[in-house]
Formats: structure tokens, sequence, C-alpha cells
């Protein structure tokens, strides 16, 4: 397990966001999502590699400021969408702008 940037080695949320029809969401430092008290959020699967850890952090980067903008079945489909791109290597700008087109379109 990685160690997050403050510091801390144990998972622990990293930010709480609400969707636009009011639902918590809870990002965790090692790249996990859930919903409040921890309950996972159904169709998200749980990584199993250091590489899929990585790719679930860089998804959840990315999709944290617009969580917002999207109810919560778009933030699900956001999250798979931009996980799914960032095991293909695709980062920064590029998956924001890739994930939010796949949710909005
Ligand atoms: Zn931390």
């Amino acid at each position: 397990m990685t160690t997050c940037s403050c510091g801390e080695a144990e998972a622990h949320i990293i930010a709480k966001r609400k969707t636009f029809d009011g639902k918590h969401i809870h990002f965790w430092s090692d790249g996990d999502v859930t919903q409040i008290l921890g309950y996972n959020i159904k169709g998200l699967g749980q990584p199993r590699t250091a590489e899929g850890f990585t790719a679930n952090l860089a998804a959840s980067e990315a999709i944290m400021p617009n969580v917002a903008l999207y109810t919560f079945d778009e933030v699900r489909t956001a999250l798979k969408q931009a996980r799914k791109l960032a095991r293909q290597g695709v980062t920064g700008q590029a998956l924001r702008t890739q994930v939010r087109e796949a949710v909005l379109s």
C-alpha cells in the first residue's frame, strides 16, 4: 500500500464532495471512492495491483472538481470511464476532458 502525500500510511478520506442530486462522495487516499459511511459504489471493483491503485487515484483526481456538476449515476459513469482511461495511460487535462465528454455526451 502506498503512503499518502500527507504522510499517513493507513487509507483515509482525502476529499468529500456532494453530487448534483445531493449524494455524498468520499475520495480515499488509496484510490477508493465510496458513498457516505464507506459504502461501496455499485459497479466499481477493487483494484488488485499497484498499477490499479495508481490509475484509480488519477481517476479520482480527474473527476473530483466536477462531482457537483454530476448526478450520482453520472459520477459512477465518470469514475468507470476515468479508471479505464487512466489504466490506458491517459492523464492530467486529457483525462479530465475525455471523462467530461463521456459523461455529458
Ligand atoms: Zn493523506
